[in-house]
Formats: structure tokens, sequence, C-alpha cells
């Protein structure tokens, strides 16, 4: 049956293919973005929605101002928030990251209580909301990240963003436990990747990790930095399935592979390796505890130290098996991110 829902930060990598998916199943998306006038972040939408069996129609909203998802919430029965400044590059982490994230998801979620249409509510967390650091998993219980556990080492001057999320994400259950007419189901992604729907116009740190891999910023070698990935596509189909399967409850870790920063540029090799400068070995840790901090500022020798080599690993039962989602190879994810990068004349070669 088609629903009326609310996409906050439709504009954005993950919104995108979430959209996508909710107008090809018929839905209606409120589509609340910062300025619905801006056509070079709005134009893929209505592409793909013009042949769709649902619609959008776009609302004028802003995390930091108080009100503003009233209007695009009336009606509907389920409100997706996946709005957050996703970016390790900021001036004021109070301001460009913390603010936005926690503040925001205070502001959408105390209209949901005000708005009697809102059934469900589906967060786009994150796993950093989960740990900060690769070691964090080695220290967790059986030495896996579960939706039980909570990042309690990132902070304002240490791997703010990871900070945001944890705070919104506590920030969203602290509301939702104080009404009982909508629950909270919230998906934690790792990293993600794979095709961008507006490659040029996309503001999401995801791409800054993949156009270093094939802009020669590693030719030196890449970090063997545990890491947890997860494909877009399904990441859409995650939330939509939070939506739609009326059993789903509480967060739900979305990742499918346990990986490193090397492993992943090395699965583009085998299609790109000899016209871009892909890393093919890891560069050395001491070198890095060296060298990296004058590289770039967010290789902090602490950084380093908690994070290269070490091994990431994350339990994703619980959504196969309550979801049912299934995750697509590795190979198919990067292969699929870098062409559309390709295709956008992102890279020089
Ligand atoms: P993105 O493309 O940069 O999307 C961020 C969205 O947030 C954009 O639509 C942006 O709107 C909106 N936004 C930022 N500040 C805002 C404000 N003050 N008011 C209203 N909207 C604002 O990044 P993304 O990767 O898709 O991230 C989407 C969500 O996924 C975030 O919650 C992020 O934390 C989460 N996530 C991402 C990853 C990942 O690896 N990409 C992993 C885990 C979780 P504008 O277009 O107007 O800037």
């Amino acid at each position: 049956m088609s629903k009326t829902v609310l996409v906050t930060g439709a504009t954005g990598y993950v919104a995108g293919w979430l959209v996508k998916k909710l107008v090809e199943e018929g839905h209606t998306v409120h589509a609340a973005v910062r300025n619905p006038e801006n056509k070079k972040k709005t134009q893929h939408l209505d592409t793909m929605a013009e042949n769709a069996k649902g619609s959008i129609k776009y609302f004028k909203s802003d995390l930091l101002e108080e009100g503003s998802y009233k209007e695009a919430m009336q009606g509907c029965e389920i409100v997706f928030h996946t709005a957050s400044p996703f970016s390790t590059d900021v001036k004021n982490p109070q301001k460009d990251l913390i603010e936005p994230a926690e503040q925001g998801t205070a502001n959408v979620l105390n209209s949901a209580k005000e708005t009697s249409s809102v059934k469900r509510v589906v967060l786009t967390s994150s796993c950093a909301a989960i740990y900060t650091d690769a070691i964090d998993c080695q220290e967790a219980p059986n030495r896996m990240l579960t939706e039980d556990l909570w990042n309690t080492t990132a902070s304002l001057d240490y791997q703010p963003y990871s900070y945001s999320k944890t705070l919104a994400e506590k920030k969203a259950w602290e509301i939702a436990n104080s009404q009982d007419r909508w629950d909270l189901v919230t998906i934690n992604p790792s990293l993600v990747m794979g095709p961008p729907l507006n490659p040029k116009a996309t503001t999401s740190e995801s791409f800054n990790i993949l156009k270093q891999i094939g802009d020669g910023t590693f030719k030196m070698g890449a970090p063997k930095m545990g890491i947890g990935l997860v494909d877009v596509r399904e990441v859409a189909d995650a939330h939509y399935k939070a939506a739609f399967v009326e059993e789903a409850q509480g967060r739900y870790i979305t990742s499918a592979h346990n990986t490193n920063m090397l492993e992943m540029a090395k699965t583009l090799l085998p299609k790109y390796g000899e016209q871009y400068p892909i890393p093919k070995s890891a560069i050395k840790k001491w070198v890095l505890i060296l060298f990296g901090p004058l590289l770039n500022k967010l290789l902090s020798r602490n950084f380093i130290k908690k994070n290269v080599n070490i091994e990431w690993k994350a339990d994703n039962s619980k959504i196969k098996k309550e979801l049912g989602i299934k995750f697509r190879p590795m190979q198919e994810t990067m292969e699929d991110s870098f062409q559309a990068l390709i295709d956008a004349g992102i890279f020089k070669k």
C-alpha cells in the first residue's frame, strides 16, 4: 500500500538511493532539503521520479531551525531522518557537526511527537555511534562490534564526527522513549560505498576516501586500516525494510564486509590498476606514524596507532536474519563506485 513518508536530507548520497526505492515502490516522498531551488542537488531525484509510480514533493527545512520539519511531516506515517553532516574536515566541530546532528535530531523527532500521523521513525545512525577506532573491536566481547555497544571514546577533540553520531542517536532514543505512538528503528552503517546518483554534487566523506584511493594519494602504499564497508544500495534497502517490516526493532548494524583500506583498494586493481595509481601494498605503520600527520591532519599519531594493522569486525547477523538483507560482493561495490566517479570526470588519468 502506498504511503506518504518524509525523508530529511533527501539531497544526500545515502538518501538518494532511498528516495529512488520509495518512488519506484509508489510512495509519496516529502523531501526535506535545505534549498529546494538548487537544481544541482535535486535534478537527479526529479529525473528518476519521472517514470516512477510514486512522486516527490519538496519542502525547505534546516536542522538548526526549530520546527523546520513540521510542515514536511504533515500526513507522513514514516519519517526517515538521514540528514546530518558527514565530514571529517571541519573548522568548528561543535557548530559544524555536533549541533546539526544532535539538535537537528531533537528538532525532527520532537516534531514527530507532535505529528499524529507518524507511526515509525527510521534514523540513519552509524557504526560510528558504536565505536571510534578499530582497536575498540579488539576490546569488545568476542572481539566483535554488536548492537549492544556504544561509542565511549570519541569526543569533541578526537573523531568529532563519531561523537556527533553518538550524541544524535542517544538523543533519538531519549525522545523515542518519552512517548509511545511511534517506534524508533536505527540503521547503523559502516563506511558506505557504491555509485552516487549525483556524483558531481556529492558532499559525502565516502567519496574523499574513494578519490584518494584513485588519485595517487596512497601510491606509496595504503594504510592497512581496519574498517567495515557496505554498499549504498543495501543501506537504502535496509532503511526501506526498517520502515515497512512491522517487526523491525532497535538498532541494526548495516555492514557487509570486515575489511581494511588496502583490501578495498586491491579490489580495483584487476579492472583499473593499469590506468590509475591504485595502491598495491601496505604502507608501513612506522612510516605512517612519522609522516602521516604531515600528509593529512586526520592521520594523527593516536589515530594511526589505534587503527592501522588492526582488524575490524562487526556482527551483521541481526539485519540479515530480521530484515532479510543480502549484501553484494565488495568487488562489485568498489568497481561500481569507481566507475561512477570516472564517468563523472572526477579522476584525471
Ligand atoms: P551527504 O551526501 O553529505 O548527506 C548529508 C545530508 O545532510 C545532505 O542532504 C545535507 O544537505 C544534509 N544536511 C547537512 N547539514 C544540514 C542542515 N544543517 N540542515 C539540513 N540538512 C543538512 O552524506 P551521506 O554519506 O549521504 O550521509 C547521510 C547520512 O548517513 C548521515 O546521517 C551520515 O552520518 C550517515 N552515514 C553515512 C555513512 C557513509 O559512509 N557515507 C556511514 C554511516 C552513516 P545539503 O545537500 O543541503 O548539504
